[in-house]
């Protein structure tokens, strides 16, 4: 049996189960799922073709009897000349006195070792009797511990397989098999360790790539689904007519993907289930606006809506635009770390009392001692900046609302299925008519006159611009330290018609208001600020965006910081001061540069820096694959989405005889079913 414990193995004492453990092998099952992170692919090329110094792979006809001395201790080398293309090469081999005897002139052999080019020779670390074989060519490695070696956790293997390999069954349906040509689960279990070709790797690593993503796919939309069903009873009854009149009010048109999104929104509200949705937008689509009327539908149904954001100036900031937007039709209220006093609890009381119909605020809104009336929606916005504790702490509250993240950091496809797997996701991937594309520049330090030259020149046309200051890593200190000289320094370059204002994250927020508000007004041209502009600020008359040490920064938040420009109807620019060292710095400012669309940048990022560092180390929630990567093989992975999208929803599971050994399996994985979040 594969639940047996490798004790049960031949071969397999204490100390070796002990060395297994270590590497998370306890089973059977464990050891023949274990499979190499990697494979040593030797090819035989031509003389002329090898490389000095590389691992090669060779194979020629023994010229002569091999001479064997001896020295030191024990130690011993080999050598002989074999022939290669017809010409003579030196083997060289240690402490294999015994290989003598088998390597016979005349005879055929195949030796993998380190080449010397120079003088033709090559220094063997393993060697094949008779001619080179397709099989011989390709050595698994496997990540090891304790006393173990690659070859001995092999025979390990080898004998699991020899005495359990039948036990192995299929997990997938067969027509699954047929349609995707992958093989079998035990057929490619034992290609996974010992592959015959590479062609057969390949079959066998296709075939766990799509089994992992299924798998995970499953879960995900089967705990979707329970969640769903566990959190009926929250329909919204909002009032269609009057959201149409909201929405005919804008100034604009809705763009179809506004619409469709606002839509699925809409739906959330209405049905029973708890919303759970994403909202994804690049910068500028116009997510706010959505954002305002599924608010407003809310209110129509008599309940209490909260928009909580990561910063006081965002809070702020959205606390105003709504207010202007709302007018009459709510009440609206701003709660943040700074409102104190009698103010504070003026506003908790509106909270409490249901006067309070939108409430504004950082992550203040959470606290113990807010009280919501009746409180039925929730748009978190920038929802990657809130840990999972916080979500939770309102459920905590006895509160069951409809939630909606919302986010101007792209998703990758690829992550946004799999990280958020278990949410609904709305995309608006298209922006409003007319907007112009903000034209990105690339520059050193040395320019810096010349910018500040051109920004003059705009100043002189009525525009705005940022100046995000130099970056000191981990200290906030020092970021200040560097915004202020900044800014001492542009205030002294330019005449006094010039305003320069300084923002960072260190002012008091009546200050960082003033100044918002100041620039926003255009009483401030040029402002110095330190990363605290990133998220969301709209001012439409900025028109230049330059980031210094563009090369510190991932390519979402540089793409997060050029989102502050362009946004009105002006022509706007993006100038990057970088001189990054390494060639990945230069591609990454060079995609800057050259892709506009917020998506495909973000597919980038990934790409350059792997999905671990994605969201920052922590709270990724993004599933470890064996063999499935989810970058390189976003096909399967989309493939297994809609596969899994098709069981859940047609219940095959339960209706079909071929999906019994999946949902065995799931039954099984899904006991800790209770730790819904
Ligand atoms: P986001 O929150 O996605 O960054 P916003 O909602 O702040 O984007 O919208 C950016 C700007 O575009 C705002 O000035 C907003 O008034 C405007 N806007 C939003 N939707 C539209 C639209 N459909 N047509 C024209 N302008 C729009
Ligand atoms: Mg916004």
């Amino acid at each position: 049996m594969l639940s047996e414990p490798v004790t049960k193995l031949k071969g397999v004492g204490q100390k070796a189960a002990e060395d297994l453990a270590s590497m998370n092998i306890h089973t059977i099952a464990d050891l023949l799922y274990y499979f190499p992170y990697r494979y040593d692919v030797y090819e035989i090329k031509p003389l002329s073709e090898l490389i000095h110094d590389d691992k090669v792979t060779i194979e020629g006809r023994v010229v002569h009897e091999p001479s064997l001395t001896f020295y030191g201790r024990n130690k011993s080398r080999l050598s002989f000349t074999l022939e290669v293309e017809g010409i003579a090469v030196k083997a060289v081999m240690f402490n294999r006195a015994f290989a003598k005897k088998q390597i016979i002139p005349d005879n055929m052999i195949t030796l993998t070792g380190k080449w010397d080019a120079h003088r033709l020779q090559i220094t063997v670390s393993n060697y094949k009797l008779g001619p080179a074989e397709d099989q011989a060519n390709i050595n698994p490695v496997y990540s090891l511990k304790g006393d173990f070696t690659n070859i001995k956790l092999k025979k390990i293997i080898k004998t699991a397989w020899s005495e359990h390999g039948d036990d192995i069954h299929e997990l997938l349906p067969i027509h699954y098999l047929k349609s995707y040509k992958i093989p079998g689960r035990k057929d490619a279990v034992f290609s996974m360790h010992f592959p015959q070709n590479r062609s057969v790797l390949k079959h066998a690593r296709r075939r766990f790539t799509y089994e992992e993503f299924l798998l995970f796919q499953l879960k995900m939309q089967l705990l979707r689904k329970l969640k769903r069903e566990s959190t009926q009873g929250n329909t919204q009854h909002y009032e269609a007519v009057k959201v149409q009149e909201f929405i005919e009010a804008f100034p604009f048109s809705l763009t179809t993907a506004q619409q469709k999104s606002l839509n699925q929104i809409l739906a959330d509200l209405k049905s029973p289930y708890r919303m759970n949705r994403l909202l994804q937008g690049d910068v500028g689509s116009g997510k706010t606006a959505v954002a305002a009327i599924s608010l407003y539908a809310s209110i129509t149904a008599g309940k209490q809506g909260a928009l909580m954001v990561p910063t006081e100036i965002l809070a702020e900031q959205h606390y105003q635009s709504l207010t202007e937007l709302f007018g009459d039709l709510a009440t609206i209220v701003l709660l943040t770390g700074s409102v104190k006093g009698k103010r504070r609890k003026e506003i908790l009381s509106t909270i409490q009392n249901g006067d309070a119909d939108i409430i504004v605020g950082t992550h203040a809104l959470i606290q113990d001692e807010v009280i919501f009336n009746d409180l039925g929606f929730v748009i978190v916005d920038e929802q990657h900046r809130f840990g999972v504790e916080q979500r939770r702490t309102l459920r905590d509250k006895g509160l069951n609302p409809d939630v909606l993240f919302m986010t101007a950091t792209p998703i990758p496809r690829t992550l946004a299925i799999t990280a958020f797997g278990d949410m609904d996701v709305s995309v608006i991937d298209e922006m409003p008519v007319g907007r112009k594309e903000i034209e990105t520049i690339w520059t050193k330090e040395n320019t810096f006159e010349r910018i500040l030259d051109f920004i003059a020149k705009r100043v002189a046309e009525g525009e705005q611009a940022y100046v995000i200051s130099p970056l000191i890593e981990e200290s906030d200190k020092l970021d200040i330290q560097n915004a202020v000289d900044l800014f001492h320094q542009l205030q002294e370059y330019y005449p006094p018609e010039v305003n320069v204002g300084l923002m960072h994250g260190r002012l008091p927020a009546a200050e960082k208001d003033g100044i918002m508000k100041q620039f926003a007004a255009n009483d401030i041209q040029v402002l110095v600020s330190t990363t605290v502009v990133e998220v969301g600020v709209n001012v439409p008359n900025a028109t230049i965006m330059v980031i210094y040490d563009a090369e510190r920064f991932g390519l979402s938040q540089l793409h997060q910081l050029r989102g502050r420009v362009g946004r009105g109807d002006k022509q706007s620019y993006c100038i990057l001061i970088a001189e990054p060292k390494g060639e990945v710095g230069k591609e990454r400012m060079r995609i800057m540069t050259e892709t506009a669309n917020g998506f495909e940048l973000s597919e980038q990022d990934l790409k350059l820096r792997g999905p671990g560092d994605f969201f920052g180390k922590k709270q990724s929630g993004i599933p470890e694959f064996k063999v499935a990567d989810m970058i390189h093989d976003y096909r399967a992975l989309e493939t297994a989405r809609n596969d899994a999208q098709e069981i859940i929803e047609m219940n095959l599971l339960e209706n079909d005889k071929n999906y019994d050994s999946l949902r065995k399996y799931l039954e099984q994985e899904f006991s800790f079913v209770d730790k819904l979040d």
